[in-house]
């Protein structure tokens, strides 16, 4: 479809086409499973999408004072069908789009509204006193801009890939009733919704690709005022850019400068959140993807910084030991804890800001943590029967079941969000821009990709996981000009190597691009990694949490279900991950490991141990097997059989004790 507007600054590097790239191996078969089962099986068409269509007929999200969710997850169902058609090229599955979009149209108001609540104007949250009443406990929901949020993008979605006009004009339609619903108000979009507004600002994306699909300036207008709403020097919540900016803890953004609006959450009461609530990960994540789109499109300076600035508070403060950020769905210094548990959502909002910044500096750090996220805790989270996921997936016991939620039978925001988040992955092994092509992660794959040198095909080979050795040819027309392919020497890696097919052996630099000549013709390079196993001894104090911490309930889940586990396993003193190459390593006993092993609290955190990998294989349904031993400085020696953690409990399951990172 065609773009008005133009960006006004490039992607530094980009993805292939769609439909020119494709992985293979162990993460190739599981997305491959999941696109069958989880996303174009007949289930997934005539129950899950009908049932979330069925919402914008029932429209009970208002039917309580207290406002539910049911309005998003037809958008993002469509969000990930979309991508996943793109992907493969399936055109029986676009047909399914196209007509699911057309019946999901006839519910669209006369004058564009399109919604799961009946009351389009009832955006603004209840008192905590109607959510007790309501409800049972003291909750002041609306998510009725959040919810037009996702079907707006799922239209854009389906309209681009249909290249369908009727659809782009109805979504106008809608985002054009939004905004005369808020000036009718006379609301600001941050004073609507929960949580200072940040799920209603998350709008700012889709609001930005119909600027850019439409050239209409209202939208762009009314994504700059919310943009201005978060810059404001009387402090008031959320305040999202000045706060990234001073790159402090966003745990400790709320601290103060809190508006009246505002108190009315933090006030709390029995059974409420409190000031936490405030800093919940995924909505806060997801309105600094539309800063990076505020970037592209404006090209002002401010909105890239504050993004890095934001990534950079995260990474340092939030990185948690599975290789994503997040503690229990919100920002709570999960690097200051030992253990962690993390939503999915959050897992996927942190590649998506992660390939984001990627796509529009190049910079290697992006990279670095988008893949730790996408080949540990997302698959991790992503289950093998190809249809379900976690909620939260945990360091150790076992993951957190996603549970239905607004009373619906098939849906929930993981779920529905799952399928994004491994196309992410596919669309970032290989990118390229004006300085040539650029292999991101060396996973078995097929792509072809253009630069400004002429279109080449790239295949990388097996071994990112086992041996660290990697084949990567690069085949170029005759007639095609010098370009450049650059490799990502992962910072995990301390000493990588390049070799060419004359036996000429290049080192790079860990973090960094290794950047080399490639001539027209068919080229080959073998990369090697340092897959020295790395010992991470957890550094800071392991603090005793009281059993009336939410965050001791939240990652203990709910009692009396599948997802709970015992207080005993929480981690009571400091002990030490292990990671080979760009995996995280577990036990489980999916490979024999015995739940009195890895429960016992035997640790070799603190001894100065070094390690080693043995007999080190592929075998299907694992990304790698392997035997670790350890050796402390007199010699002495411990073993374990390991996984990678995304094949150590990617899977409900019945035992509270099925795996662990912890050694
Ligand atoms: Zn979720």
């Amino acid at each position: 479809m065609e773009y008005k507007i133009p960006y006004k600054t490039e992607n530094r590097t980009d993805a292939p086409e769609w439909g020119r790239f494709a992985l293979h191996g162990e993460i190739g078969r599981r997305i491959a499973f999941y696109n069958e089962r989880g996303v174009m099986s007949a289930h997934a068409r005539e129950e899950v999408f009908a049932e979330a269509q069925s919402y914008f007929r029932d429209q009970q999200d208002d039917a309580l004072r207290v406002g539910y969710w049911r309005g998003e997850f037809w958008g993002k169902l469509m969000l990930s069908a979309a991508r996943v058609c793109r992907m493969t090229g399936n055109e029986e599955f676009r047909d399914f789009l196209r007509r699911e979009t057309y019946a999901l149209l006839d519910c669209q108001r006369p004058d564009g509204y399109l919604g799961t609540y009946r009351d389009s104007r009832n955006m603004i949250r209840c008192s905590l006193k109607a959510g007790m009443e309501d409800v049972g406990w003291a909750c002041n929901y609306n998510w009725n801009v959040w919810c037009r949020k996702y079907t707006l993008w799922g239209l854009l979605e389906a309209a681009d890939l249909l290249d369908d006009r009727h659809i782009l004009d109805c979504a106008d339609r809608m985002a054009e009733q939004l905004l005369d619903d808020l000036e009718a108000l006379s609301v600001r979009l941050k004073d609507t919704g929960v949580m200072s507004g940040m799920p209603s600002c998350s709008i700012l994306k889709p609001m930005l690709i119909l600027y850019r699909l439409t050239g209409k300036g209202r939208y762009l207008d009314f994504a700059r005022s919310a943009a201005d709403e978060w810059e404001r020097e009387d402090g008031e919540c959320p305040n999202l850019l000045k706060k990234a900016l001073d790159a402090v803890s966003p745990i400790r953004w709320f601290d103060r400068d809190r508006s009246p609006a505002a108190r009315e959450v933090f006030s709390g009461g029995e059974g409420t959140d409190g000031d936490e609530w405030i800093a919940k990960a995924y909505e806060m994540m997801s309105c600094f993807d539309g800063i990076c789109e505020l970037y592209r499109v404006t090209g002002e300076e401010k909105y890239l910084r504050a993004a890095e600035r934001y990534w950079e508070g995260l990474d340092r403060y939030e990185r948690n030991v599975m290789g994503s950020v997040s503690y229990c769905e919100r920002f709570w210094e999960a690097a200051s804890h030992p253990d962690g548990a993390t939503e999915i959502c959050d897992v996927i909002h942190w590649m998506r800001l992660s390939w984001e910044l990627y796509r529009i500096t190049g910079r290697a750090r992006y990279m670095d943590a988008f893949e730790s996220a996408f080949v540990n805790a997302f698959f991790a989270g992503m289950y093998d029967t190809g249809d379900f996921c976690a909620f939260f997936i945990r360091s150790h016991g076992r993951p957190y079941d996603a549970v239905m939620q607004c009373k619906s039978r098939y849906q929930n925001c993981c779920l529905n969000n799952l399928p994004r988040g491994y196309v992410n992955g596919a669309q970032a092994a290989v990118t390229a821009g004006a300085d040539g092509i650029r292999i991101n992660l060396p996973l078995p794959l097929e792509a072809e990709i253009d630069s400004p040198a002429g279109r080449t095909k790239i295949t990388v080979g097996e071994g990112y996981f086992t041996s660290g050795t990697v084949l990567v040819s690069a085949e170029r027309e005759a007639d095609a000009g010098e370009g450049r392919i650059l490799f990502r020497i992962p910072s995990w890696s301390r000493s990588t190597a390049v070799t060419d097919e004359e036996g000429n052996l290049i080192t790079g630099e860990s973090g960094t691009f290794l950047a080399l000549p490639l001539l027209p013709g068919r080229h080959t390079f073998t990369v090697r990694f340092d897959m020295t196993p790395r010992i991470l001894d957890y550094e800071g104090p392991v603090e005793d949490l009281p059993g009336t911490d939410y965050h001791v309930q939240r990652w203990l889940g709910t009692k009396g279900t599948q997802s709970e586990v015992e207080r005993d396993i929480m981690l009571t003193r400091p002990m030490s991950t292990v990671r080979r190459g760009p995996l995280i390593l577990a036990r489980s006993k999916r490979i024999g490991s015995s739940g009195e092993d890895m429960f016992s609290g035997e640790t070799v955190w603190g001894r100065g141990m070094t390690a080693s990998a043995e007999d080190v294989r592929e075998e299907e349904g694992f990304l790698c097997r392997c035997r670790i031993v350890f050796r402390d400085p007199a010699g002495e020696t411990i073993a374990y059989d390991m996984c990678d953690y995304a094949s150590a409990g990617n899977f409900s399951s019945d035992d509270p004790r099925t795996f662990t990172l912890f050694v």
